[in-house]
């Protein structure tokens, strides 16, 4: 047999998913990711490490950006091959990258403006990563595939993608390949889910697999798992109606806002909090809780209940989708108590920003954090307790209350990465670990390895290694 793998990121650190495999005289990519930590932007701009008009396809997992951002990208220089993944990953990698797209072009002209005005030169051109032009051009390269069934990428080569649980339509992917009469298989964990997620189905489990790439997030760390997300939520609404303030979530597009939207939801089925105006504020999400609504084969058995009923969260009687940037105006002169769920979910941009301007200095609304806040972002600063923040050029004082609500995280712990692994009935020839920062990759790794002394490695950046 002979397989070429190489590792061209997320190797060590947890954004640019990229991964080419080799074989039978086809090339393909696993992913194709944005590097999204500052310390690896570069190579956003440096040159593919494959000639991109040299590849066949591209399996993508899901419609994160840190797994899917760079393909406008490969398509401008040159990739015209199929992009395989699931009919609601294409459709939700479409709005996001659509929306990717959006941001490189405004932060260019941004850059570009400040640069002029400082007189100095930034690191990076400043011209956008790529457009809106570019990422349309990548539309008619998606081949969406069902769950379950075996897709021909090439002679001997076959890839099938299962529900990896993470956010809606994500996969692993299993490729397998037939070379001189003999099999491999090589298993692509892409981002690993959790059990018993809101909405998603559970991650599928494997027997067995030649080869494994799991990834390692948080792969020495294990969630706190003890407060039930619906009661701290229900806490947060009821105090807030009863203070007569508004509650302002920033919320990232895809996934937490519809996650936040069931558990409403559920509040209101079981009667433990009035009946207040939600209003979700963020054209993306809008958009992604379309594709949503037009996959229920893809919800879990609860989810699937709560629709048949006819009690969707996505359709709530007090529930409004905003559209307009008029309507989104109009939600502050509303008088009582309105959530607003708005992105960016770290508050780094997007109309979650207006929202926080009318409501951080009032002392009886509530800036609710459901998400992971990166150190320098501006939700960063108001959950570390900041007196006064900047928003759109004018300081405001902090005095509306803050809350943070853990549990809401998409990504298996160390513990539920283990019992994915378990579920292989026979030690795979070799594991990767791969998409976590160094030191969670190598705990991970070493873990691993003495609970179970499989042969297993932590590959670097630009790796190749030949499978047998
Ligand atoms: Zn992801």
């Amino acid at each position: 047999m002979n397989i070429k793998l190489a590792f061209l990121g997320a190797a060590r650190n947890v954004t640019g998913s990229r991964c080419r495999v080799e074989a039978n005289d086809v090339r393909l990519l696993v992913d194709c990711g944005l590097y999204q930590e500052r310390a690896f932007k570069s190579r956003n701009w440096d040159p593919f490490p494959v000639a991109p008009d040299t590849l066949d396809a591209v399996l993508l997992t899901h419609a994160h950006l840190d797994h899917s951002g760079l393909l406008p990208k490969l398509v401008r220089e040159g990739f015209r091959g199929r992009i395989y993944c699931t009919d609601a990953t294409a459709k939700i990698a479409q709005i996001a990258l659509a929306d990717s797209a959006k941001i490189q072009e405004e932060d260019a002209e941004f850059k570009r403006k400040r640069h002029e005005k400082e007189g100095r030169k930034g690191p990076y051109p400043e011209i956008p990563l790529y457009t809106t032009d570019d990422a349309k051009a990548c539309l008619p390269l998606f081949s969406p595939v069902p769950y379950g069934k075996p897709a021909q990428i090439g002679d001997g080569i076959q890839a099938t993608f299962h529900n990896a649980g993470h956010i809606f339509g994500s996969s692993m992917i299993k490729v397998e390949v037939k070379q001189n009469g003999q099999k491999r298989t090589l298993l692509f964990s892409g981002d690993v889910g959790r059990w018993d997620k809101p909405i998603l189905q559970d991650p599928a489990l494997f027997k067995e697999a030649d080869y494994v790439l799991v990834e390692s997030t948080y792969g020495n760390r294990v969630h706190d798992n003890s407060g039930a997300i619906g009661a701290q939520l229900a806490d947060v609404i009821n105090s807030t109606v009863e203070a007569g303030g508004n509650i302002v979530v920033p919320s990232f597009a895809i996934e937490r806002a519809q996650e936040v939207l069931y558990h409403i939801n559920n509040l209101l089925i079981e009667d433990r909090i009035p009946h207040l105006m939600v209003f979700v504020d963020s054209p993306m999400a809008v958009n992604v809780t379309e594709v949503f609504k037009d996959h229920p084969d893809l919800f879990d058995e609860e989810m699937t209940e709560i629709v048949r009923q006819g009690r969707s969260p996505f359709d709530f009687p007090s529930l409004h989708m905003v559209k307009t940037a008029d309507e989104s105006k109009a939600i502050n002169r509303i008088i009582g108590t309105a959530m607003i769920i708005a992105g960016s979910g770290m508050c780094t941009g997007g109309r979650v920003k207006y929202h926080l301007v009318a409501n951080i200095s009032r002392p009886e609304s509530t800036i609710l954090f459901v998400g992971y806040q990166a150190v320098g972002t501006l939700g960063r600063q108001i959950i570390d307790g900041a007196k006064e923040v900047r928003i759109l050029g004018r300081k405001y004082p902090v005095r509306a209350r803050v809350v943070q609500i853990h549990g809401f995280s998409g990504h298996a712990d160390r513990d539920e990465l283990f019992r994915w692994l378990s579920a292989l009935q026979r030690p795979p020839r070799r594991l990767f670990v791969v998409h976590g920062e160094a030191e969670a990759a190598c705990q991970f790794a070493d873990f691993i390895s003495e609970k179970t002394g499989w042969n297993t490695s932590v590959p670097h950046y630009g790796e190749e290694v030949i499978l047998d």
